[in-house]
């Protein structure tokens, strides 16, 4: 069944610009979806429309049975929990290290110590950075910082994972150590939407991809 649903979605800006124009989308549960594009086509909107960052201007977005544009509140803070966020600038916190800045989430959505720790190593182990712990952000390279940025936003386990240009700051190698990582994620069951406009990336993995383009979704 589809964990994501948009259904006849406008999204247009307070400046009159339609960014996205009269849209379907469903997206099944464990599915692997690309969302291709050129630089300023829509990507990053979608998504946020998925997370309740912005609202639509008409139409449904549906995740996980919840009509987003509804939620206010503690309610749009339970949908979040179910869905990890990655950036493609990391956003980690400079004075938390990497242990820290994973535990953050979960210390802020009350989970108890020795659950937090219970989670906290397997975390870091699947993202290949058990050994950088007790690091600082700024000691870490572009492709490290991207991974912690995965552990946190997966380790509450949440059944739906966006990334935003994950691989939009890395070379390729990084690059494909993070889709690697994501496609595993999904391997496990996680339903995960990646916004790219890496156009090799795509080509290297068999996954359904979705093109914006002059506001409309295309299947390719
Ligand atoms: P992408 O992620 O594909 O680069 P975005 O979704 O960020 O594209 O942006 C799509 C279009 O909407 C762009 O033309 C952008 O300038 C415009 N846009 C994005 N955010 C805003 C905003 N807050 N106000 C006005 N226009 C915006
Ligand atoms: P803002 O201007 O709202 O700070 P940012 O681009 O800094 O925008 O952050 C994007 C939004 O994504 C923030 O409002 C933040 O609350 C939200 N966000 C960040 N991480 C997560 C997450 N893991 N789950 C849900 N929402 C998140």
């Amino acid at each position: 069944s589809a964990i994501v649903q948009l259904r006849s979605v406008t999204k247009t800006y307070t400046n009159g610009y339609d960014a996205l124009l009269d849209v379907n989308l469903e997206v099944k549960q464990k599915e692997f979806l690309f969302i291709t594009g050129p630089s300023g086509s829509g990507k990053s909107t979608l998504l946020k429309l998925l997370y309740g960052q912005e609202l639509p201007t008409q139409g449904e977005v549906i995740v996980d049975d919840y009509n987003v544009a509804a939620l206010r509140g503690d309610r749009l803070s339970l949908l979040r929990r179910r869905i990890g966020i990655v950036f493609q600038d990391y956003k980690l916190i400079p004075q938390r290290t990497v242990a820290e800045n994973v535990m953050f989430v979960l210390q802020a959505q009350g989970y108890t110590r020795k659950e937090i720790h219970r989670r906290l190593e397997p975390t870091l182990k699947l993202v290949g950075l058990l050994s950088k712990a007790d690091c600082f952000p700024d000691q870490l390279s572009g492709g490290e910082q991207q991974r912690v940025s995965i552990a946190r936003a997966i380790v509450g386990t949440p059944p739906l994972l966006l990334a935003d240009e994950p691989t939009g700051n890395l070379d390729p190698d990084n690059s494909w150590q993070v889709m690697q990582i994501l496609q595993k994620l999904n391997a496990f069951g996680a339903t995960v939407i990646v916004t790219t406009h890496d156009e090799q990336l795509v080509r290297r993995c068999n996954h359904p991809v979705v093109q914006v383009r002059d506001g409309q979704l295309y299947r390719k």
